[in-house]
């Protein structure tokens, strides 16, 4: 049996560490270049284990690809093998089949977020990373200081850095702002966070009437009119007052709220700056541009959902550990399976959906 790892454009992050690749305990084979932005050169024993990106296609029984192939790629894959990779389901446009393949194929962001998953979470292991890029991004482009600084020549103020949605990256930008000594406000529809967020030392800006939903998994859900409006009223007051935001709030299966309007940039303070790691689906500010970085009216607005990729070394290491723990469920005594019964496979299952 031979698992095949392919580069995927636009991603750096290799899938592979030297541990992982020895641990399968079956052939494995890797696109070559792939470990080329960790530096690493990997052997496996005698075997080896860097080949053309056609040969793994037309070869192994699994393969792995951060992103979908093309639809001839598809076509090549060998009978009955199955592809893994992230089909973004959740995320508005995201790919999908539109030819009967002979193959299986697997979703990693379909992976339910239970315990026993967690060991497979792609999505919060990168989202931590990216939480505490953007922080570090912001603090480079602000043109002022984050902490309170005392000199001779007069005293600088702390900035304030405001975070919109504080799941696992946005806790983990609040941590970091911390920790570089800004003033920190965080706001979420889910008040459940409250606690997390004071206890990391920020301050949690409050809405009253948000409708949390137990059977969502944890997950938000889309709030009433009214709500909306009192939230506008204060992330307006908020925004303004703001150096730094640090947007992060997503709904799943859904475009991402906007919560920072174009009239709120126009009354920031010149030189603000703004993260919108929800850019690619929708952002959460109306005049972000994914992917762009971009100056509008003195605020710089830097659109980026892959900002895990500038840590790619400790994102490789992560993503590598996550593939493993989640392909090894695909080999049984050194031979390929899909077990329908197990409850995270049943549930990252893109293709064929009748299995
Ligand atoms: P996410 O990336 O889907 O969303 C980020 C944040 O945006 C969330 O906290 C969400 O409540 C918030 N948000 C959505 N709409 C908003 C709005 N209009 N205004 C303000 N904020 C808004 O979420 P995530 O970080 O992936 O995780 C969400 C939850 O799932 C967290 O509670 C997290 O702890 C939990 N989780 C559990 C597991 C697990 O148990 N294995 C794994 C990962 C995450």
């Amino acid at each position: 049996m031979k698992i095949g790892f392919l580069k995927s454009d636009g991603d750096p992050r290799c899938p592979v560490t030297p541990k992982t690749l020895k641990k399968y305990g079956v052939s494995v084979l890797l696109e070559t270049g792939l470990s080329d932005t960790v530096g690493e050169n990997y052997t496996l024993g005698d075997e080896v284990v860097y080949t053309e990106r056609n040969e793994i296609i037309g070869d192994c029984d699994i393969i792995f690809s951060t992103t979908p192939l093309r639809g001839d790629e598809m076509s090549a894959i060998k009978q009955g093998a199955t592809l893994i990779s992230f089909y973004n389901e959740f995320r508005p446009g995201h790919a999908v089949y539109d030819e009967d393949f002979p193959i299986s194929a697997f979703s990693m962001d379909m992976i339910p977020r239970t315990t026993l998953a967690q060991a497979m979470d792609v999505l919060s292991s990168m989202a931590s990373l990216a939480g505490y890029n953007a922080v570090l991004l912001a603090a480079l482009r602000l043109p002022r200081y984050f902490p309170m600084m005392m000199t001779a020549a007069g005293t600088i103020k702390p900035s304030t850095v405001l975070v919109l949605g504080a799941g696992v990256a946005g806790l983990q930008a609040i941590a970091t702002a911390r920790r570089l000594g800004a003033r920190v406000e965080a706001f979420d529809v889910r008040k459940a966070v409250k606690e997390e967020v004071e206890s990391l030392g920020a301050k949690f800006v409050e809405v009253e009437g948000a409708v949390d939903d137990k059977a969502a998994g944890g997950y938000a859900v889309e709030q009433t009119e009214e709500y909306q409006r009192r939230q506008k009223e204060k992330i307006h007051e908020r925004v303004k007052n703001a150096d730094v935001v640090i947007a992060t709030a997503q709904i799943r299966g859904r475009k991402a709220p906007v919560l920072v309007t174009r009239e709120m940039v126009e009354e920031m303070k010149f030189g603000s700056v703004i993260i919108d790691m929800a850019s690619s689906t929708g952002g959460n500010c109306e005049v972000t541009r994914d992917k762009e970085t971009y100056i509008y009216k003195g605020v710089t607005i830097i659109g980026d959902s892959d900002l895990a990729f500038h840590s790619v070394i400790d994102a490789s290491e992560l993503l590598a550990n996550n593939v493993y723990n989640y392909l090894s469920l695909f080999i049984r005594n050194g031979k390929h399976v899909i077990d329908m019964e197990n409850e995270i496979i049943a549930s990252s299952i893109m293709y064929p959906k009748s299995k």
